[in-house]
């Protein structure tokens, strides 16, 4: 009966890793799957989450259920750590939140909710985007189509392209943006921009949904990196915000994110948490514990919260560094006289070479640098020891 089963592609992104393991190759590099490594490119546990962790066990916690909406006290700072304790929607009571399965898990969620309230709503996505965005709409059948975003003569945004795309759109879709450090462009708007996008998302009654993967790795604060989004709940928009503790926290395997909805009352949003408790409930029951303890005690203590801002600035000034310095080996040793500048002003963990799929195919064949095929490098899986060797990669698959 199972014979009719057909195989699965690889997924473009973990995928990676899996080739990247079955090459035996010493030179071998994995900048696929965007996890942070340190100089010598082992994974990285932050001292805050042992820390923490310690404390757990000191304390002797149990393994009950929690409830369907995750852990109280994680709810309660995770949604201060997104908005500002002192945020108006904060102190009305206007935000649900619901802890979730990471980042992936608040969009599938989000998306089911879309489905059955909005289900004749579409989401409105980036081109390019992280590519599990629209695995994760077309499986929760909510229909979606893309909108400009990069621009390959500028390697810069197409705000132009974005803004009439979002006003040529249906009114009333879900406007998917990328909080900060877009992936896989490293491109963000400016302020200024920013402002015109909430101009044309009110004008066409667009709902805002952002996505927030990177709070903390694109400008190094995290109060910085919400800026986007404390900006448009301050303008007086329901927004959806998913967020992820996978990169900011180094927690990719706890699976410890939320789905924040910000409402225009407090009635709504006792009403629209009480709808995804109940999508959530026959999906997954409830989420698991041991993260949400971690990011709690972390978030949640003074002296450890410090500790967590210090080591964050450091896993990101490790990435700036090793930007700079391919940005300089490239410059140094490409012979053509090409302008590399543009992997300077993008941000976060990664860069968008703009190598295509044979060049980047020439990359992991010829070279052993395992990437996703749309031409994006993980700098946080790049040491500087290996920039040299990075940058004459590139140059090969660029120029032949
Ligand atoms: N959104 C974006 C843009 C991402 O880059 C990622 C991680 N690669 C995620 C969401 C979700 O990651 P996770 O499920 O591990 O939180």
């Amino acid at each position: 009966r199972f014979e009719g089963v057909t195989m699965a592609p690889p997924d473009p992104i973990l995928g990676v890793s899996e080739a990247f393991k079955a090459d035996t190759n010493d030179v071998k590099l994995n900048l696929g799957v965007g996890a942070y490594r340190t100089e010598e490119l082992q994974p990285y546990v932050l001292n805050v989450v042992r820390k923490a962790e310690k404390l757990m066990l000191e304390k002797g916690e149990n393994k009950e259920y929690l409830p369907i909406e995750g852990l109280a006290a994680f709810n309660k700072v995770t949604a201060e750590l997104m908005f500002g304790a002192d945020n108006p929607a904060i102190q009305e009571e206007r935000v649900a939140t619901v802890q979730s399965l990471s980042g992936t898990g608040s969009l599938r969620l989000a998306a089911a909710f879309i489905q059955r309230y909005f289900p004749d709503a579409k989401v409105l996505i980036s081109s390019p985007s992280w590519g599990n965005h629209k695995n994760i709409f077309n499986d929760a059948r909510v229909p979606w189509s893309d909108y400009r975003y990069f621009n390959p003569r500028t390697v810069g945004l197409d705000f132009e392209g974005m803004i009439a795309d979002i006003k040529a759109a249906p009114d009333g879709c879900f406007v998917l943006l990328h909080g900060c450090a877009h992936n896989p462009t490293g491109i963000d708007p400016t302020s200024e921009e920013w402002e015109k996008i909430a101009d044309v998302i009110q004008e066409k009654n667009h709902i805002p949904f952002f996505d927030v993967a990177y709070q903390g790795f694109a400008s190094g604060s995290l109060d910085t990196d919400a800026a986007s989004v404390r900006y448009f709940v301050s303008r007086g928009m329901e927004i959806f915000v998913a967020q992820s503790y996978s990169k900011n926290l180094g927690l990719y395997a706890e699976r410890i994110g939320a789905l924040n909805v910000v409402c225009s009352t407090s009635d709504a949003a006792l009403r629209v948490k009480s709808q995804l408790k109940r999508l959530a409930r026959p999906m997954y029951s409830n989420p698991p514990v041991h993260g949400a303890r971690i990011v709690s005690n972390v978030v949640g203590d003074p002296v450890l919260f410090d500790e967590w801002k210090q080591e964050m600035e450091l896993m990101a000034g490790r990435i700036k560094n090793v930007r700079k310095k391919l940005f300089d080996s490239l410059s140094a040793q490409d012979k053509t006289g090409k302008d590399w500048s543009f992997i300077l002003s993008q941000i976060g963990m990664f860069s968008f070479t703009g190598l295509n799929k044979a060049q980047s195919d020439n990359m992991t064949n010829k070279w052993h640098v395992y990437m996703t095929k749309d031409g994006r490098i993980s700098l946080a899986g790049l040491s500087l020891a290996k920039c040299e060797y990075l940058a004459d990669a590139i140059i090969d698959s660029y120029h032949n």
